[in-house]
C-alpha cells in the first residue's frame, strides 16, 4: 500500500506481526512434529564452521545494532576449519539461542563462544555457550522452558513474542545428535545456554571452490555485507563510480569523503564497520588523515579498520600505512571478487577472534 495513514499502517503492522508470528508458529510445529515423530534425519557432510558462523554473524550483528547490543563470536584457534555432520541442524540451534539472548536483552552483550573441549580419534569435542547480559530466567522456571510452548513469564508473548517452542526443538535436536542443552541463569544478570557437541573430523582441509561461494565470491549474491557500514575517502571519480555500483550491489551502507578532511570530519560523527582510504587526496591525503582520526579521542577510531586504497603495494608502502596506523592495503584497480572476499574478511575478524 503506498502512503497508508497512520491508523491502516499500524493494522499493517499489527498484521505483519501476525503473520509473521504465525508463519514462525507453523514451522516450528512441522519441526517439533518431525522431531517427535521421530522422521527427522541428520545430514552427514563434510562444512566448514567458519562458514557457519560467518552467516550466524552476518544475520545477527545486524540485529544486535538495532539494539544497540554489543554482538561478538569468539572461536577457539585450536579448531580446525572442517567438520562432518548436520551443519544445518548445528546452525540451527545456535540460531535460536541467539536469537533468543537478543531478544530478551535489552542492554548490554551477547556472546556466541566456541571451543575445544576434547579430541577423539575420529571426532572433536566443541563446546558452544551462547551468553547475554539479559533479563534471566528465574530458579523456578529453569527446567519449564525446555517444555514445548511453554515461556518463564506469562506476559512474554505480549512482551517478546515467540511461541514457547524454539528450545523445546533445540533440546530435542540436541539430544537427536546424542547431547543436551545446559542452562545457567540469574534474574537481572544474563543467561548462559550451552552444549557440547561431538563433531566428526573430516578429510578435508578446507572447502572446494564449488562446495561454498565464499571461496569464489559470486559478489551478486552474497549479502555477507548487508547492512555494513564503510567510510569510502577517495577523490577519483571513476573509482567513485567504480566502488559506489558495487557496495550497492553488495547492500553495503556508505558514505563517500572526496577529501582527507571531508573524511575526518565523518568519522568524528558517524560509527563505521571501517574505512578504505585511498592515499592521494586534495586538502588532506590518506596517511595524514588516518594519523587525524586514530588522534580523536573517540574510542572507536582508535581501533576502526582502515585500509589504504593504493595501485603500489611495495614493502616501502606497506611500512608507511602501518606508520600512519592504518591495518592494510587493497589494490586498485579494483577487482570486484577481490574487493569483496577482502571487505568480509576485515569485516568478519573484527568479529571473530
Ligand atoms: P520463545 O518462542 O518464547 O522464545 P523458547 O522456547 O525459545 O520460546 O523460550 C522459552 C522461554 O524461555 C522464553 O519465552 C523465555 O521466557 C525464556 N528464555 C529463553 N531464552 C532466554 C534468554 N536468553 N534470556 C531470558 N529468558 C529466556
Amino acid at each position: 500500500m503506498e502512503d497508508p495513514k497512520k491508523e491502516q499502517l499500524e493494522n499493517l503492522n499489527a498484521l505483519k506481526y501476525s503473520s509473521e508470528h504465525l508463519l514462525g508458529l507453523v514451522n516450528d510445529i512441522l519441526d517439533f512434529n518431525k522431531i517427535a515423530s521421530g522422521s527427522l534425519e541428520l545430514e552427514e557432510r563434510d562444512f566448514s564452521l567458519e562458514h557457519i558462523l560467518n552467516g550466524i554473524h552476518s544475520i545477527f550483528h545486524i540485529k544486535a545494532k538495532e539494539k544497540n547490543l554489543k554482538f561478538t563470536i569468539k572461536k577457539d584457534h585450536s579448531l580446525p576449519e572442517m567438520f562432518k555432520g548436520d551443519s544445518t541442524r548445528v546452525a540451527q540451534v545456535i540460531t535460536n539461542l541467539i536469537n533468543n539472548a537478543i531478544k530478551f536483552t535489552e542492554k548490554g552483550r551477547v556472546t556466541l563462544d566456541v571451543d575445544l573441549a576434547d579430541e577423539m580419534q575420529d571426532a572433536y569435542l566443541v563446546e558452544f555457550k551462547i551468553t547475554d547480559t539479559g533479563i534471566g530466567i528465574p530458579k523456578n522456571k529453569k527446567d519449564k522452558i525446555f517444555n514445548s510452548f511453554a515461556q518463564a513469564n506469562s506476559d512474554t508473548t505480549r512482551k517478546y513474542g515467540g511461541t514457547g517452542l524454539g528450545l523445546a526443538i533445540c533440546k530435542k535436536l540436541l539430544e537427536f545428535m546424542g547431547s543436551d542443552l545446559f542452562v545457567d541463569s540469574k534474574v537481572g544478570k544474563g543467561s548462559e545456554f550451552s552444549f557440547f557437541l561431538s563433531l566428526k573430523k573430516s578429510d578435508k582441509t578446507s572447502l572446494q571452490n564449488n562446495e561454498y561461494e565464499i571461496d569464489t565470491p559470486d559478489c551478486n549474491k552474497l549479502d555477507n555485507l548487508k547492512g555494513v557500514k564503510i567510510l569510502v575517502a577517495e577523490d577519483n571519480k571513476l573509482n567513485i563510480l567504480v566502488i559506489k555500483k558495487f557496495l550497492k550491489k553488495w547492500q553495503v551502507n556508505f558514505d563517500i569523503a572526496e577529501n582527507g578532511l571531508l573524511a575526518l570530519d565523518k568519522a568524528l560523527t558517524n560509527s563505521y564497520d571501517m574505512i578504505l582510504m585511498d592515499l592521494q587526496m586534495p586538502v588532506m591525503n590518506g596517511f595524514d588523515t588516518s594519523m587525524a582520526i586514530r588522534e580523536t579521542n573517540i574510542p572507536l577510531n582508535k581501533v576502526i579498520p582502515i585500509y589504504a586504497l593504493s595501485a603500489s603495494t611495495g614493502i616501502d608502502i606497506k611500512h608507511k600505512i602501518e606508520e600512519f596506523g592504518m591495518n592494510g592495503l587493497i589494490t586498485k584497480p579494483f577487482n570486484p571478487s577481490e574487493l569483496y572476499r577482502t571487505l568480509s574478511k576485515i569485516i568478519f575478524n573484527k568479529h571473530v577472534s
